[in-house]
């Protein structure tokens, strides 16, 4: 019987385990370290930015950056209705309402043109979501934030690398967002940073995250803070994975091209996107199963399970889980949750795992 494939494995073949060491010999294990500085240095400049401000996750990079620009109870932020649920909750961490977008059938991310009908008095921020690796169609929704004075927070914790019209996600708006899980395009185990060119806003930032503490004076606190540092341990695999991330992302747009010449033949099964404008980093590797494939997307997961070969449906859209609820229509997000799965999408995942991957799926 062939062997078990997960659905992701981070590859950790680089110097992750020296510099890991090095923190253990020079006792160096906490939140301070060269690695901190050196992390957040390096992966910033990688999206064009500034400065990079270290996290424990991705999800609190998001509610560092909402509270930074002074989000709070009585404001709107929009959000995709199709995304992890992370983006909806670090809004409402702050006090203040996400408010959904549907999904756009081109991109699978947040539609621009539906943006505009969900602004009010109390909209704040917008926060693009690059759903699986695929960069958002940036300027339109730049432009709306401009008209309307709104804030941008990229959400990039699923594409690291990826580039719209040349230029890096993580580039675009106020301050982007990353998380470097397990199955991130890198990872750090836990971890996440937002980046910025705006140096006030970084400071904040910095403030926030660290129990809201005076950088002139120890113990002082004039705001209730937190506790969202990164240790050094987790940027010292971060700088190591940082260092082969153009290696992994090659292998993952290679792996996306093998999939994509076995399955453009399969009737009923739509590939993932790759607009025009954009280079995907296909964190994921998505497929949509249609109803004329002759099985349903569970079924097909079934089926894959049997040969084991892990899988995951879509996200579930946001205004169908319970504390979101909500009777507005969001037919794009609906029939992409329903119908899409997540393939095998590790950067070692060779030919023949590949091939017997859409073997299984083909000779239904
Ligand atoms: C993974 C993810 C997050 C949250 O990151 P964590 O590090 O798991 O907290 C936020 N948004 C999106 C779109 C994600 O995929």
């Amino acid at each position: 019987m062939a062997d078990f494939i997960p659905v992701y494995e981070p590859v950790l073949g680089g110097n992750e385990k020296k510099y890991v060491l090095d923190c253990l010999e020079t006792g160096w294990i906490s939140s301070l370290g060269k690695y901190v500085p050196e992390f957040e240095q390096e992966f910033s400049s990688f999206c064009s930015r500034k400065f990079g401000v270290s996290v424990a996750n991705g999800t609190v990079a998001l509610q560092l950056a909402l509270m930074a620009l002074d989000i709070r109870e009585g404001d709107e932020v929009i959000v995709p209705d199709l995304t992890f649920v992370a983006t909806a909750n670090a809004v409402s961490y702050t006090g203040a309402k996400p408010v959904f977008v549907d999904s756009e059938p081109d991109t699978w991310n947040m539609d621009p043109s539906r943006i505009e009908e969900k602004i009010t008095k109390k909209t704040k921020a917008i926060i693009p979501v690059s759903l699986f690796g695929h960069p958002c169609d940036m300027d339109p929704i730049l432009e709306i934030a401009k008209d309307h004075e709104l804030f941008v927070i990229e959400d990039a914790a699923e594409a690291h690398g990826s580039e719209y019209k040349g230029r890096k996600s993580g580039s675009f708006g106020d301050v982007s967002c990353f998380s470097f899980y397990g199955n991130k395009i890198i990872t750090t185990g836990e971890g996440g940073m937002c980046v910025t060119d705006n140096e006030k806003l970084a400071n904040e930032m910095r403030f926030l995250k660290d129990h809201g503490m005076s950088s002139e004076k120890r113990y002082w606190h004039s705001k209730v803070g937190f506790n969202f540092r990164m240790t050094n341990i987790q940027a010292a695999i971060g700088v190591a994975q940082l260092e082969q991330i153009g290696k992994f992302i090659e292998s993952k747009r290679k792996i996306a091209r093998q999939y994509n010449s076995l399955l453009k033949d399969v009737k009923g099964i739509s590939l993932p996107p790759e607009m025009p404008w954009a280079k995907s980093v296909y964190w994921m590797y998505s497929i949509l199963v249609g109803d004329d494939y002759g099985m349903s997307r569970d079924e097909l997961a079934a089926r894959l399970k049997a040969a084991k070969i892990d899988s995951r449906p879509f996200f579930y859209p946001m205004h169908q889980l319970p504390m979101y609820k909500s009777e507005r229509q969001f037919p794009v997000a609906e029939r992409l949750s329903a119908q899409g799965l997540n393939l095998p999408s590790s950067p070692m995942l060779s030919k023949e795992d590949i091939e017997r991957i859409c073997r299984v799926i083909a000779e239904k």
